[in-house]
């Protein structure tokens, strides 16, 4: 491998973006190929835990984050039929940093993106070509050629496949097929807080579980937008609606929801929904010269709120990976799978297994709640260790890696 050879990161989201920093830093250029016409983000809001920090001062990053995020006092869980507080995450609390060392926090998706973005361009070694959508790729004894779909060739020593949920890099590689819907649809919105009319806690967050649907809301850009995700169960009758078919089948899946979910979903707009889905984690995300990351290698639902943070986190391991392997590509490849696939596997189980509690029905709903509000605050912070105390990148560096700049 070259090491004046680029790099080729396919996708510039969180992953990508973050990927081609860690990589700069470790002295690599990288070209990063975005397949929309501008680099940017869908604008909607995000939220991080306190492990994505260890990443994110890696690529020194943070401090720009931090200045667009806020730190909400609380993640709440709530009964979304009766109102009823089932459980909270005291994410402000004195005691949540003390143990998990950054905050937890929310911002828009914009603002994130924009500082990356920003330090991607400052550095010299990052190439960033928009519009160019990658069809395929091509190997060659010693590198790397993807196509895109107006015909552009790029070559590179290999490929990093950041291309996110529908990864068509995945698809050449691997050919498994799309990833799998849960039956679940999302609808995403974001309002002026002024317009907000429900009778709802503004500065935390909050997810109201019901049977079968679920809403989560939190403030941004320091309180002047609110952010509304609603999620429910898809009936089988209107695959293909129009506004006023979701609304109906909106109404149908929140029949029995508290007053205050009601309010929430008149406020949503159903122009554009979104199917919720994952994959069934696997061990191996690479062949020969090309490598996947984040929702390419495994997506996960959001029910954690952890899919952007293990793209992250996947990037940053990855530069370190490559800076370490004196050139054997392979090497690097499965040293990073063998150090994220047990992590991030978890992340998409544990999810699935939220994901059940959240909209549990019946007798089983009640056990859940009862499990719930058993537990101490001491008891949530251990079961959240394992996630929010970081993922401990490799910190031995061989004696002929090029060493971190700056
Ligand atoms: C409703 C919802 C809420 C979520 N909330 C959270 C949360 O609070 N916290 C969290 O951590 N995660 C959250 N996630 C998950 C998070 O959005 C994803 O895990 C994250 O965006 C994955 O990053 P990525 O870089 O792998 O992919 P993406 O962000 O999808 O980026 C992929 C990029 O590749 C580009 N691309 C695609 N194909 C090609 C191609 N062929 N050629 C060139 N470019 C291409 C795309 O345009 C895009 O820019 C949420 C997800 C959903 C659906």
């Amino acid at each position: 491998m070259d090491r004046n050879d680029p790099i080729i990161i396919v996708g510039g989201g969180l992953g990508g973006l973050t990927t081609a920093l860690a990589l700069a830093h470790r002295g690599r250029p990288v070209r990063v190929l975005e397949g929309a016409p501008e680099f940017g983000a869908i604008g909607f809001g995000i939220q991080f835990g306190p492990n994505v920090f260890h990443a994110l001062d890696r690529i020194g990053v943070s401090a720009a984050v931090l200045e667009k995020a806020d730190a909400p006092p609380a993640v709440l869980m709530i009964d979304a039929l009766n109102g009823r507080e089932v459980t909270r995450v005291a994410t402000g609390a004195p005691e949540f940093r003390a143990r998990f060392k950054y905050p937890y926090i929310i911002i828009h998706r914009i603002d994130l993106h924009n500082a990356l973005l920003d330090a991607c361009r400052r550095d010299p070694l990052i190439t960033l070509v928009g519009d160019a959508m990658v069809a395929r790729f091509d190997e060659s004894g010693d590198g790397i050629t993807v196509k895109t779909e107006d015909g552009r060739s790029f070559q590179g020593a290999f490929l990093i496949g950041a291309d996110g949920v529908r990864s068509r890099m995945r698809a050449q590689m691997l050919a498994d097929g799309d990833p799998v819907p849960n039956g679940f649809m999302a609808f995403r919105t974001i309002v002026p807080m002024s317009e907000v009319t429900a009778d709802v806690q503004r500065d935390l967050v909050a997810l109201w579980g019901g049977p079968g649907f679920h809403i989560v809301h939190y403030p941004l850009r320091h309180g002047t937008l609110f952010n509304i995700v609603a999620v429910f169960r898809r009936s089988a009758h209107s695959e293909r609606g129009d506004v006023a078919a979701y609304r109906a089948e909106l109404e149908q899946a929140y029949r029995n929801a508290h007053p205050t979910m009601k309010a929430l979903l008149a406020m949503l707009d159903l122009r554009r929904r979104q199917a919720v889905g994952d994959r069934d984690p696997i061990r191996h995300w690479h062949k020969g010269r090309v490598v996947l990351l984040g929702d390419a290698a495994h997506p996960t639902l959001q029910s954690l709120a952890q899919g952007a943070c293990m793209a992250i986190e996947d990037g940053c391991c990855l530069a370190d990976c490559i800076a370490e392997s004196n050139g054997d590509y392979e090497a690097a490849f499965r040293r990073f799978e063998s150090a994220r696939s047990v992590r991030t596997a978890r992340v998409t189980l544990e999810s699935r297994y939220i994901w059940e509690v959240y909209h549990a029905d019946g007798i089983a709903r009640e056990v859940y709640w009862q499990m719930l509000g058993e537990r101490s605050e001491a008891d949530t912070f251990q079961c959240l260790a394992w996630l929010y105390d970081g993922f401990r990148l490799p910190d031995k560096v061989a004696p002929n890696a090029v060493p971190l700049r700056g």
